[in-house]
């Protein structure tokens, strides 16, 4: 009796659903990889490609690191932002991150219409900052010398001001329409943010041939204008 051939699973690329892959899709349609299906229209988790050897999953922002990391996915896109938070847990694992230029806003801090940051910035007082980027907000008021309380929260940090959990906050601002829509001010910029390719090391080693196309084509594409 023939045993049954052993097939190696597809290539795995995790992805989270919203801007990242909305602004991957034209990078892999530029290297020639069509996605079946979409987030949006399907509950699917797992979605095919036009290539049997390369599929996507769909995984929480904040969660594509991890998959990575752990090899469950070889390949993943994740912002700036989130891998910064992820490295401090998460030593090794994570090979060299490829700035995709893709997701670009930038991180900063803001407080409500009217909050003399500045002034509560000269006289040291102690801050209330809320975010979800507790380690970025810690390593720059560090920076400063400033004293804050952290405040861990998982989203819509805007309204934090507003009810008075806290001074300020350390959020991802893009055009500055939330903000402004919620009577906040940007007072402080703390670094640009964009998405990265993050690649697992241990199948960079033993399926490098299937994935060096894939990050050559997505490199390729990001660096082409259209795209940026
Ligand atoms: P979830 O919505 O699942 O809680 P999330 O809010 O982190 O997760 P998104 O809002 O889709 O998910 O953000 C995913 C990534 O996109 C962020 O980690 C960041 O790198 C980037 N991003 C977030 N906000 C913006 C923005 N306003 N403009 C451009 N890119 C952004
Ligand atoms: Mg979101």
């Amino acid at each position: 009796m023939t045993q049954p051939q052993r097939v190696a699973r597809p290539i795995t690329f995790a992805l989270s659903k919203g801007r990242i892959f909305d602004e991957t899709l034209p990078l892999l349609q530029a290297a020639g990889i069509e996605v079946l299906g979409s987030p949006d229209s399907s509950r699917k988790l797992i979605l095919p490609t036009n290539q049997d050897n390369l599929r996507i999953i769909i995984v929480r922002a904040t969660d594509v690191p991890t998959y990575v990391q752990y090899g469950a996915a070889d390949l993943g896109i994740a912002g700036k932002d989130v891998l910064h938070e992820h490295s401090e847990q998460h030593a090794g694992g994570l090979y060299q991150p490829v700035d995709l230029n893709i997701a670009r806003c930038r991180m900063s801090v803001a407080v409500a219409q009217g909050f003399d940051y500045e002034n509560a910035v000269r006289q040291g007082s102690r801050l209330r900052v809320a975010t979800k980027y507790t380690r970025a907000a810690r390593e720059h008021f560090a920076s400063k010398g400033v004293y804050v309380d952290l405040i861990k929260l998982y989203g819509s940090m805007e309204l934090a001001p507003l009810v008075g959990l806290a001074d300020a906050i350390v959020d991802l601002v893009s055009t500055g329409g939330t903000l402004k829509a919620n009577h906040l001010e940007e007072v402080e910029h703390i670094a640009a943010i964009s998405s990265r390719l993050v690649l697992n090391q241990a199948a960079l080693k033993t399926r490098q041939a299937e994935l060096q196309p894939i990050i050559d084509a997505l490199m390729q594409a990001a660096i082409e204008p259209s795209h940026n």
